[in-house]
């Protein structure tokens, strides 16, 4: 496993947190994920301490396009001059701001997150450098690591596996309170689909998009239910 820094960031609105990993590349490092923009200057100086510096930040990892994994992504590309990866069918979120962009059910989500959307601010929209698929090697940025499509959450949501084992979920799954299938899901057929992949691989420590690393090895087989929060 490269060494990985969790940086996690509260969320606005009493919404828990979300975590970002800063993983050691070689000669330089790869962020996945971003948080969200109301906590920017906290992420700033934990890269700045842990001695980012433009030119030595490969890359930028969205797990997907919604707003407290991609809050920061635009700014980060401006000032160390990273280039972004994402998946193709989460980009037009990151364009448009618009977190229902390619999904089918709206609903729940609405209620959840429409306090959030107005402040998605133009500043904060971009278009992705890079698209990833299923398949993808990061070795090309020094990450030793495949990218995996996991979509539930949302359809363009991936995860990223090292030749570790360590897989970094996304909200595929989180573990705020325990591991579980992350409770706001776009497709549940796509999440349980999704959730097999995995089982079917050597996964061993979770990273996840909110909560605390867990082995998939502990991960109920039947998906855990699903806990009270995540975004
Ligand atoms: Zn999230």
């Amino acid at each position: 496993m490269p060494e990985t820094k969790i940086i996690t960031l509260r969320l606005p609105f009493r919404m828990g947190s979300v975590n970002c990993y800063l993983v050691e590349a070689n000669s330089g490092h790869v962020l996945i994920d971003t948080g969200s923009s109301n906590r920017r200057a906290e992420l700033e100086s934990e890269l700045a301490n842990a001695g980012c510096r433009p030119g030595n930040l490969k890359l930028i990892v969205l797990t997907h396009g919604d707003f407290d994994h991609t809050g920061n992504a635009a700014c980060l590309r401006e000032r160390f001059g990273v280039i972004i990866a994402m998946h193709r069918d989460d980009s037009g979120m990151a364009e448009r701001g618009d977190m229902f962009w390619n999904r089918t059910s709206g609903s729940r989500l609405v209620g959840l997150m429409a306090p959030i959307l107005f402040r998605f601010p133009q500043s904060n929209r971009f278009r992705p450098d890079l698209y990833l698929e299923d398949g993808d090697s990061l070795s090309e940025y020094g990450l030793d690591a495949q990218v995996l499509s996991l979509p539930g959450h949302s359809r363009g949501s991936i995860g990223i596996l090292t030749a570790a084992g360590d897989l970094f979920c996304g909200d595929l799954l989180e573990n705020t309170k325990k591991p579980a299938i992350n409770s706001i899901m776009d497709d549940a057929v796509a999440c349980q689909a999704s959730l097999a992949i995995l089982q079917a691989l050597a996964v061993g420590t979770v990273y996840p998009g909110h909560g605390l690393p867990f082995s998939m090895a502990s991960f109920p087989a039947n998906g855990g239910g699903s806990a009270e929060t995540g975004i």
